[in-house]
């Protein structure tokens, strides 16, 4: 496989929870492609269904319905969604996942040595204990952790350092595709850019694949090659982000666009404001999901979903009226 072969393929995922009777759609048919090398951005309002979306990438969770078509390094293609347990353990390496809380997702009862030591001994139980140390000590090394410190508990790190220690741990074991979910929220303004170039400079290095789910779109327009953007648990809009953040087709995109700082005082930001809050998943809006905050909403819009179409080159869009919209550049008509 080479730069920018297709290395997944996420194919109408559904994930639906049901708890005392009531079923609450969290993922709605979700599809699109990832290419080797590329960061997707995956973006939409906290509850919108992009952790669950992939958390089910990774099979974290075992999605209701769909697929995730998988080019693995030896060019054949699975559903990882399918494999069985055996095969998983295989391929379960490769595909791996930074979490959202640095405090909380590292075991305070183990040193760090450890916890990045933990994934190679689970999957490589044969291997000499010198190889181990060797492995640790380089990818601790190379994502900035002093290894004199590695026999520290995680409490004595910083949030920065112990989001360095997730990442150790992630990549220890060489995976092709990282799932970072909201991966520097938890951390400092400063700390967010060191940790972000960090995983620039990984990508280049290893040729990595990242899924980037954020809320944060000054965040995603930066390391994104593309972005999909989620509302209620349904895919909306996803497009390359150079086209996404110049010219979006969908009003919720261009209301979350407008919300965006602009680092020139000289600017006067439009801000489009939401109307509402995000409708109840187990209960959502007839027809299209956004038509109960959408200010372009037209009787169709009550009545029936939307399909989601590409409407030009690699930008895909759920929205009736996106066509007519984006000609006349979302001008407002009461
Ligand atoms: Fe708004 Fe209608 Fe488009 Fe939904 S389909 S985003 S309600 S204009």
């Amino acid at each position: 496989m080479s730069k920018g072969d297709r290395i997944l393929d996420v194919r109408n995922i559904h994930m639906r929870f049901t708890s005392k009777g009531i079923c609450v759609r969290a993922v709605t048919d979700v599809s699109f492609p990832v290419a080797e090398g590329e960061t997707i951005g995956i973006v939409g309002e906290s509850g919108c269904g992009k952790t669950t979306l992939g958390r089910c990438i990774v099979r974290a969770y075992e999605p209701s319905e769909g697929s995730v078509l998988y080019t693995t390094s030896d060019g054949r293609q699975i559903d990882f969604l399918k494999i069985d347990k055996q095969t998983m353990k295989k391929y379960r390496k490769e595909i791996q996942m930074i979490f959202q809380d640095p405090y909380s997702s590292l075991d305070p009862r183990m040193t760090v040595f450890d916890i990045i030591k933990e994934p190679i001994v689970a999957n490589y139980p044969k291997m000499p204990k010198a190889e181990i140390e060797r492995r640790v000590m380089d990818i601790a090394a190379r994502v900035g952790l002093n290894t004199a410190y590695l026999k520290r508990y995680p409490h004595a790190f910083s949030g920065g350092q112990r989001q360095r220690i997730g990442i150790a741990r992630a990549l220890v074991l060489n995976p092709r595709v990282i799932v970072c979910d909201e991966a520097v929220s938890a951390l400092d303004v400063s700390i967010q850019a060191q940790v972000i170039n960090l995983l620039h400079d990984l990508q280049k290095e290893f040729g990595l694949t990242y899924l980037f789910i954020s809320h944060d779109l000054s965040v995603v327009e930066y390391i994104s090659d593309k972005v999909g953007v989620m509302y209620l648990g349904k895919m909306v809009e996803f497009a390359p982000t150079k086209n996404l953040f110049e010219h979006p087709m969908h009003p919720y995109t261009e209301s979350l666009l407008s919300a965006v700082p602009i680092a020139d005082p000289t600017v006067q930001n439009q801000r489009i404001p939401l109307e509402g809050e995000i409708p109840n998943p187990a209960n959502p809006p007839s027809g299209c999901f956004f038509h109960t905050r959408c200010r372009y909403c037209t009787g169709q819009c009550t009545r029936e979903a939307p399909a989601y179409v590409e409407l030009e080159p690699e930008h895909y869009v759920a929205c009736h009226r996106a066509q007519e919209l984006t000609l006349r550049g979302f001008t407002y008509e009461e």
